[in-house]
């Protein structure tokens, strides 16, 4: 079967099933010629499975000239080439980085309010469905009657990036921002307290909030 033919007949069918080994042909190519129809008698069904070469004197003249000279394999070494000589698929990390999600769940960040106060208000909720059991919270009440943390700490070696401490923050103040370059030589440098996670916040605002405002539909 010519190539040609291929994408013609592949353009025409519509496969409708993964592993059916029979596609069903459009109405358009009911009236073109069908080598094999099934099940039989049934118009509209063709088998799409490798067919028996044909013996014509000029199929077997040609399937014998590619064995001979080896023209599979010169078609491959140009595939080869053309790999080789055109611009690489793969980016040049860590120079060039591949757009994220705004649903990317990267490193921790505590984040605040325009004013400077933190937002986290010391609920615990997230520190209730941590699956991991990676946050620890301690909290107070402050002068003016409001309730803050005392004490904000993740286990960055325990996290699983599951997000559900987000989804559970009431006030957006625990996120997972956009940072995925935190690797550490030790594991101290992995167990976040509040300080920390406040100034990742500091840091990523402004790529947090974007991301919270591309998503607002879908949470
Ligand atoms: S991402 Fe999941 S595992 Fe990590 S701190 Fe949040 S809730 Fe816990
Ligand atoms: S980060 Fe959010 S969920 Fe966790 S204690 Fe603070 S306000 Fe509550």
């Amino acid at each position: 079967m010519s190539v040609s033919k291929i994408f013609s007949l592949s353009s025409r069918v519509r496969i409708l099933g993964g592993s059916s080994n029979f596609v069903r042909l459009s109405s358009s190519n009911t009236e073109g010629k069908v080598e094999k129809v099934y099940p039989p008698n049934t118009p509209g069904y063709k088998y799409v499975n490798a067919e028996d070469p044909s013996m014509g004197f000029r199929e077997m003249s040609d399937r014998a000239a590619q064995t001979v000279f080896w023209t599979e394999l010169a078609r491959g070494f140009a595939v080869t080439l053309a790999h080789i000589f055109k611009e690489p698929a793969t980016i040049n990390y860590p120079f060039e980085k591949a757009p994220l999600s705004p649903r990317f769940r990267g490193e921790h960040a505590l984040r605040r309010y325009p004013s400077g106060e933190e937002r986290c208000i010391a609920c615990k909720l997230c520190e209730a469905i941590c699956p991991a059991q990676a946050i620890t919270i301690e909290a107070e009440e402050r002068k003016d009657g409001s309730r803050r943390t005392t004490r904000y700490d993740i286990d960055m070696t325990k996290c699983i990036y599951c997000g559900f401490c987000q989804e559970a923050c009431p006030v957006d103040a625990i996120v997972e921002g956009p940072n995925f370059e935190f690797s550490t030589e030790t594991h101290e440098e992995l167990l976040y307290n509040k300080e920390k996670l406040l100034l990742n916040g500091d840091k990523w605002e402004s790529e947090i909030a974007t991301n919270i405002r591309a998503d607002h539909l879908y949470r």
